[in-house]
Order: structure tokens, then C-alpha cells, then sequence
């Protein structure tokens, strides 16, 4: 982009990247005054307005006297090179449109508007005079707030209330009205101050990382070590040069629940909090992340794999925590992996890159095999702690009733626990009560309207609950298919139906459930967690949420349920995922002093995945895993690309995919294979019929282009849906 202009004189024509779904950029005159390259801007669309960026000189081919002018150029730093090249780029990997691109990088409300004061809630001193439903819930809103300010609509609609309620409790004093400005920066880190000691493995690792990111170059290092071992502590001191050096930093984390630890340990290494962004945040601050990281005033981001999106000025580092998480790709969308989206977006920067996990993705591990990323690894846990010892029960010996699933000698070694004032961990990796809904009478099954999917039934909640598509009704008491009342049976377990186990097996003991579901909001879950560490539960009963960076040091025991549950289905990585997620679990024992115990019941003990886990041999079990997807071509050894294909006539859907099948001679051309149309895993979502077809070739072949060109042959008519997802996870 050297030798575009980076200025343009009015009625100059400039091509105008606008959020709307087009295929690109349209041209526009430019305004007066003329425009930057880059400017944010307010442009006319049809009969409305709309907002867009000044991508570069106009595209032409269309009569210059019929073009519109740019409305408005708006009061925001306009987009650096570097982040237009980044999102050009991750379009064309992802085969994704710059509009939906443009839109990943705008997720921040009114960013035209400029800085002005507006008035901000939080709680005050009074009682009010008479106690309401109501006005309980706005206060109950405010305290989880924890001191931070709600604008009106934000407060009235997180308490459910109107905005009369609020401003009824503002003259009792009860909540207090401030006037506050927008936008102020975040308070400074200071890298200067000490950081903890650092054992030896620790200091060694730091001092490589640190000396990457002076390097002022791009590079990518996996930082590997178990759960415990301090990887955090580490990453924290190539923050720490990062941002001593004056540039920004980024930490990408998988779940907002991790970051209530993660911000107090940020707090004590660097004397403030940084900026924090996910989906659990307010617009209000959403917008100020936005504008502070664009002008300085953010040094660090602490956030979701869209944070990576936001226009930092000079960023310098990116911290990817349990790099092999899978909620790093976005599965609606913009098909994009934010992991691998970090390593781009560091390249174009001169930005390094850290890959921390203690159970590496496949990916990751052979980039480091072949010498494309640094590898760090620490060996031991930090301080005393040590790796729980792993054991397998063998269940095909267990005489369980068919609604028990908690085996003797689990049970028995929860109660040991609990005796010496310790806790136990019993894991089941499944959301709910019970996953099937069977008619004793008829035998039907209680399935989604418009899923392929069966309900699952939710207790707490009071009814059945698809997980594909959210689709609720409540539990019926007479069968959908034969009438018949009372014979609606529960089938298999669900961490609901887990823990009403465990209260019966031990009426004696303070048990928590860690379930997504049980919390209406991230606090909520963060509180709990807190609680639970500070030995406010003797078991815990939880779904994958609980494999996730939180410290319980009291516990010393992990049952796993049932660890062959992730591997059945066809699904590539299930081998992979498994033995992270078994690791990853079995890793939450024994985090202090005292050593930890972890038990799989499990009826394959001698299936190799359950054999590698247990022996820990992690570097055996990815050469093996590595060897079998060499041999059959698949990533990281070849490439892959998914095409779904939906529609609610399911004709349509399968005349595209056999068309497509047909006519694939792009793909030939580049040694590639095509396999389908076959119906995706989930054939019905939310009434549509999903096709899947699956591309698969040779490593190093130029995919993208071929499947664009592939796909380019055809127009999608009426409600045809046709999504591309390269490298995909998984195979919904
Ligand atoms: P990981 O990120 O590898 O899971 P952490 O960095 O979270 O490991 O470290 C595990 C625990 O050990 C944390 O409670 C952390 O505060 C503590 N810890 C790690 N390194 C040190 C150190 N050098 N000095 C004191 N405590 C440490
Ligand atoms: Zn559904």
C-alpha cells in the first residue's frame, strides 16, 4: 500500500469499505476538505447512511457524474495501514468478504460520536424507603457491578426495571447520579515494578521471551508447560518488556470466567487493572476500549478472541492462553481461527507472538517440530506441587444401576477426601440433566422442531433445552407422539443429574455445580469460583468449564466420569481433544501442597488414547497422532476446507452439493479431492437442511483460490446458504 496516496483532495474518486453485505469496496467522491486514506466515514447507501472506511483510490468503471459524495468524515483516528493489510489478509485465508471483515473491526457502539459527558449510575449511600422487587434488582444490578457505573438504559435493562424505577431511587439517594466524561484512559501499568521471584526454568523462559520482543521483529513461541507450572508468571514478564518498550499488549483468553483471577494477578504484577473485553461487557465500555486502544490510552487488553480486532496503535505482543482451546474459532460468521489470526496479525506488526498450553494443539506442537516457532517449555509445577497421579477404573467390572454413575471406588475416595477437609472433583463433560428424553410407553424420543437434535432435558432450568439452535420448551407430562401421561423417562447423565447423585451418596458434604448454565452472569460464575477455592464445597460437580485455569487448592481428587465420551464420533481431533480436556482435568488436583489423585472410569482402558494419558508420554502421544495424520494426508499435514451448504427445501440443498461435486475442476487442478455432498453431522438447524462437502489437499497447494473459484461457478439462489470454512475444527 507504499505508493497509494495517503491524502485526497475533494471530489477526488476514493473506494469507500462500507459493513454492508457487498463484495467490497464501492467508490464515492471524496468530501470537502478531502479525505485521509483510512478515514472513518459516513457515506450514502440507497436512502440511508451508512458507515465506512476509505480503503484506497476508487475503483472506477462506474460514471463518474452518478457517483455520491462521502457525507461526513468522522471524528476518529482513521485505520492504520497495518490493520487495513490485516483484515485484506484474514479475509482472503478465511475466504471471508472485507465487509464482514470491516465489521469484526467496528464491533464498538456510535465510534463517530465525539467524547462528551453523560451520566453515569452507581450505588449510594441511602436505604430507600420502601423495598421492592424492583429496587432490589437495581440494587442487586449495581453491587454486581462491583464500583463500576452503568448508564441509565444499561442499568434499567440489566435490573429489568424502567427508567422511572432508577430515577425514583436517584432523589432518595439510594443510587447516585454522576456526570462522567467518556472515553478517559485506563489507569498506566507500570512494568517497572518487581515481579515474583522466578524459579529457574521460569527466569530462563522469561529472559528468551523478553528478548524476543525487544528484538522489535516478529516470532512465535509455544510456551508448554502443565497446569501449575507458571507459564502465566512468564508470559506476564514479555508483557512486562512489552510494554516497557512502550507498546501495547494483548492477551487472548478462551472464557471471561478465567479473568477474574487472571485480572487480579495482572493488578498485583503491574499496580492497575487492564482494559477488559468480551461479550460480558458494557457498550459503554466496549466503545472506550475501542477509541483508548486506538490512541494510547489502553497499554493492555485482557480479552476474547475478538479483541484481536481492535485498532491497536502499536501493538507489540500477543498472548494466546490454552492456545488449543477450540473457542478460539469462531463458528458463525467469519469462519476464522483467532489463534492463527494472532499469528498473522503479529507478522504485519512486527509483534511476537506467545502460544501457551500445557496440552499443545497438533498444529502448534509440529509448527514447533519443524522449527517454524520457538519452543518453551517448563518441566516442573511450580513450588511443590506435583502431577497428580492418573488411574484408570475399569467400569466394565462395576455393577451400576442403569441411573448411577458414580463407581465404589470413586465413591470411596471422594469420602477420604472430604474426611481430611479436602475436596473432590467429579467431571462429567455434559450440560443438563439428562441428555435424552425417552416415552416408556412408545419409545419415542423428544427431539427439536428444528434441529436434528434431541433435547436435552435441564432441571434447574425447569425444561428441555436444544443445544443447537437454544430452541426451550417446558417439560411436557404427556407424550408428544402417543398421549400417554406419566411416562416421560430421563435417560443418561447430565452434571445435573450428576450431582443429584452426589447428594445422595453424600447427604453430608457441601456440593457446587459448575455448569454454564447455572449463572445468569459472569460475576455470578466468578464469585462461585472463588468461593468454591476458598473451600466453600467439598465436591464440586462440573462440566468443562472447571478444566479452565482456576486454582482450587484444596483439591486432591478428579473423578472422571466417563472419559470415553469425547471419543467416539468420526470427528479428527477427537483423540487430540480428549486427551487435552483428561490432562487438562486431571491437572486441577493437587495444585498446592498437598499431592492429587485423578480417576477415569472408563470402559476402554486399554484404547491407546486412555493408555497415553495415562502414562503421561504427551511426546509419544503427538508423534503417534502426528504419524497417523501424515499418513492420511489431513492437517497439519495437507490442508482441509468445509463447504456447508443449507436451505429449508432440502432438494435444493443437495442439487447445489451434487453440483458442485460435478464441477470441481478447480480443485482438481490442484491435487485436491472432493468428498459429499453427504448430510453435515447436524443435518436440520433452526428448520434448515444442512450439506456438507469436504475439500481435502496437499500442504502447501494453493487452496483458497481454488475453492474460491470453485464456489464462484454458482449463484446462490433464493434462501440457498453457502459457507466456506477453511482449517475447520470440527464437523457440525
Ligand atoms: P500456569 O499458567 O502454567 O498454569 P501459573 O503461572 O498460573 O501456572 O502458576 C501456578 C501457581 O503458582 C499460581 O498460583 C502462581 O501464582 C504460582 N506461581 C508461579 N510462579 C511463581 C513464582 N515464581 N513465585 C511465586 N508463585 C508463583
Ligand atoms: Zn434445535
Amino acid at each position: 500500500m507504499n505508493d497509494t496516496p495517503s491524502h485526497f483532495p475533494e471530489g477526488a474518486r476514493v473506494a469507500v469499505l462500507t459493513t454492508q453485505p457487498l463484495d467490497g469496496p464501492l467508490d464515492y467522491l471524496a468530501p470537502e476538505g478531502g479525505v485521509m486514506i483510512g478515514a472513518f466515514v459516513e457515506a450514502p447507501l440507497g436512502p440511508r447512511k451508512v458507515m465506512g472506511v476509505v480503503w484506497g483510490p476508487g475503483l472506477g468503471g462506474f460514471d463518474a457524474s452518478k457517483l455520491r459524495r462521502v457525507s461526513a468524515v468522522l471524528d476518529v483516528p482513521p485505520m492504520r495501514d497495518e490493520m487495513r493489510a490485516f483484515l485484506e489478509k484474514a479475509g482472503a485465508y478465511t475466504l471471508t468478504p472485507l465487509p464482514a471483515m470491516l465489521r469484526l473491526a467496528t464491533r464498538a457502539p456510535a465510534l463517530g460520536q465525539p467524547p462528551s459527558k453523560r451520566k453515569v449510575y452507581r450505588r449510594g449511600t441511602g436505604r430507600p424507603d420502601r423495598e421492592t422487587g424492583a429496587r432490589a434488582r437495581v440494587m442487586a444490578a449495581l453491587d454486581e457491578m462491583g464500583g463500576l457505573a452503568l448508564t441509565l438504559s444499561e442499568l434499567s435493562q440489566m435490573a429489568g426495571v424502567t427508567s422511572s424505577v432508577v430515577k425514583g431511587l436517584v432523589k432518595q439517594g439510594v443510587v447516585a447520579e454522576e456526570e462522567s466524561p467518556r472515553d478517559t484512559p485506563y489507569p498506566r501499568l507500570d512494568p517497572a515494578l518487581p515481579s515474583k521471584p522466578l524459579a529457574e526454568d521460569q527466569a530462563e523462559a522469561a529472559e528468551v521471551l523478553r528478548n524476543a520482543v525487544a528484538s522489535g521483529r516478529y516470532g512465535t513461541t509455544l510456551l508448554k508447560g502443565v497446569t501449575g507450572s507458571g507459564k502465566t508468571e512468564v508470559y506476564l514478564e514479555a508483557v512486562a518488556a512489552c510494554l516497557a518498550k512502550g507498546r501495547q499488549a494483548l492477551v487472548l483468553l478462551p472464557e471471561i470466567a478465567l479473568s477474574a483471577e487472571f485480572l487480579t494477578r495482572v493488578e498485583a504484577r503491574f499496580g492497575a487493572k487492564p482494559a477488559e473485553w468480551h461479550s460480558g461487557v458494557t457498550q459503554t465500555e466496549r466503545r472506550r476500549i475501542w477509541h483508548m486502544v486506538g490512541s494510547g490510552g489502553a497499554q493492555l487488553v485482557v480479552g476474547a478472541r475478538s479483541a484481536l480486532f481492535l485498532p491497536f496503535q502499536d501493538l507489540g505482543l500477543v498472548v494466546v492462553d490454552e492456545e488449543h482451546d477450540s473457542s478460539y474459532k469462531q463458528e458463525e460468521g467469519a469462519l476464522y481461527n483467532a489463534r492463527d489470526m494472532a499469528v498473522l496479525r503479529a507478522s504485519i506488526t512486527d509483534a511476537q507472538v506467545v502460544l501457551a498450553s500445557a496440552t499443545p494443539s497438533l498444529e502448534s506442537w509440529a509448527n514447533a517440530e519443524a522449527g517454524k516457532y520457538r519452543r518453551l517449555t517448563l518441566t516442573s509445577r511450580f513450588g511443590t506441587a506435583a502431577l497428580p497421579e492418573m488411574k484408570s477404573l475399569d467400569m466394565r467390572g462395576e455393577d451400576l444401576p442403569a441411573d448411577r454413575w458414580i463407581s465404589e471406588p470413586l465413591a470411596a475416595a471422594a469420602r477420604r477426601r472430604i474426611e481430611n477437609g479436602e475436596q473432590a472433583l467429579l467431571f462429567l463433560n455434559r450440560r443438563g440433566y439428562a441428555p435424552v428424553t425417552i416415552c416408556r410407553a412408545c419409545g419415542h424420543q423428544i427431539g427439536c422442531k428444528h434441529c436434528d437434535a434431541r433435547m436435552v432435558e435441564h432441571r434447574f432450568l425447569k425444561r428441555l433445552v436444544c443445544h443447537q439452535c437454544g430452541e426451550t420448551e417446558p417439560r411436557p407430562e404427556v407424550c408428544p407422539s402417543c398421549d400417554v401421561e406419566g411416562k416421560l423417562a430421563a435417560v443418561g447423565p447430565g452434571v445435573e443429574r450428576l450431582a443429584e447423585e452426589a447428594r445422595a451418596r453424600f447427604p453430608e458434604a457441601r456440593i457446587a455445580v459448575l455448569s454454564s448454565d447455572m449463572y445468569t452472569t459472569a460475576r455470578q460464575l466468578k464469585a462461585e469460583i472463588a468461593s468454591i477455592a476458598e473451600g466453600g464445597a467439598d465436591i464440586i460437580v462440573g462440566t468443562q468449564l472447571v478444566a479452565k485455569g482456576h486454582n482450587f487448592p484444596l483439591l486432591t481428587l478428579v473423578g472422571v466420569i466417563d472419559a470415553d465420551l469425547g471419543l467416539q464420533g468420526s470427528d479428527l481431533r477427537a483423540a487430540e481433544r480428549t486427551f487435552q480436556l483428561m490432562r487438562q482435568v486431571a491437572g486441577r488436583a493437587g495444585r498446592a501442597e498437598k499431592p492429587g489423585v485423578a480417576l477415569l472410569q472408563t470402559y476402554q482402558p486399554d484404547h491407546p488414547v486412555i493408555r497415553a494419558i495415562l502414562s503421561g508420554d504427551e511426546e509419544g502421544f503427538w508423534r503417534a497422532e502426528a504419524r497417523e495424520r501424515e499418513a492420511a494426508g489431513v492437517p497439519p499435514y495437507g490442508r482441509m476446507a468445509g463447504i456447508i451448504l443449507s436451505s429449508e427445501d432440502v432438494q435444493k440443498v443437495f442439487d447445489l452439493g451434487n453440483a458442485l461435486a460435478r464441477n470441481a475442476g478447480a480443485l482438481r487442478r490442484i491435487g485436491a479431492d472432493v468428498y459429499g455432498p453427504a448430510p453435515a453431522p447436524i443435518a436440520r438447524v433452526r428448520g434448515r437442511h444442512r450439506v456438507r462437502l469436504l475439500v481435502k489437499a496437499p500442504k502447501g497447494s494453493a487452496l483458497q483460490a481454488a475453492v474460491a473459484d470453485w464456489v464462484g461457478q454458482f449463484r446462490l439462489k433464493g434462501d440457498l446458504r453457502l459457507a466456506v470454512d477453511i482449517d475447520p475444527q470440527s464437523f457440525f
